[in-house]
């Protein structure tokens, strides 16, 4: 008889898409070398200078640890190991990004859009051997 298998969380993705600073959690992205635009998640060739050549280059980028509520949707069927219901949100940060993400709240009241929330780190799922996964969220403030 196998013993029982310790639960541990896992990270999606992986940990180097993001880093945890004094101010909270930023996540990593790319900004294009030429044009300066930022995207997260992080891509290897701009899609906006894409069509003049590959001479210029991706380089890290790493986005505020806050950011704006753009719009937002409680998800009350969700996928299958995703825990309903929650909020999930576009969040438009400084540097240009807009990113989807899972907000961090028990009152769904206190979500508005436009309101400020701060990049933390939070589960959003249980995968198929019962583990936490944990990935970056957004907490309102
Ligand atoms: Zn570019």
């Amino acid at each position: 008889m196998e013993a029982p298998q310790e639960k541990k969380p896992v990270f999606f993705p992986d940990e180097g898409y993001w880093t945890a600073e004094a101010d909270g959690l930023h996540l990593i992205g790319s900004r294009c070398t030429k044009c300066r635009q930022n995207f997260f998640p992080p891509r290897e060739v701009c899609p906006k200078c894409f069509p003049e050549g590959f001479e210029h280059r991706m380089e890290e980028s790493k986005l505020s640890s806050r950011g704006k509520l753009y719009t937002y949707s409680i998800v009350q069927v969700a996928p299958k190991r995703f825990l309903p219901p929650y909020a999930l949100g576009y969040i438009d940060f400084p540097e240009g990004v807009r990113v989807l993400g899972q907000l961090t709240t028990s009152d769904p009241a206190k979500i508005k859009i436009g309101i400020t929330v701060q990049t933390e780190l939070g589960r959003i799922a249980i995968d198929e051997q019962g583990n936490e996964v944990m990935s970056y969220k957004f907490r309102p403030l």
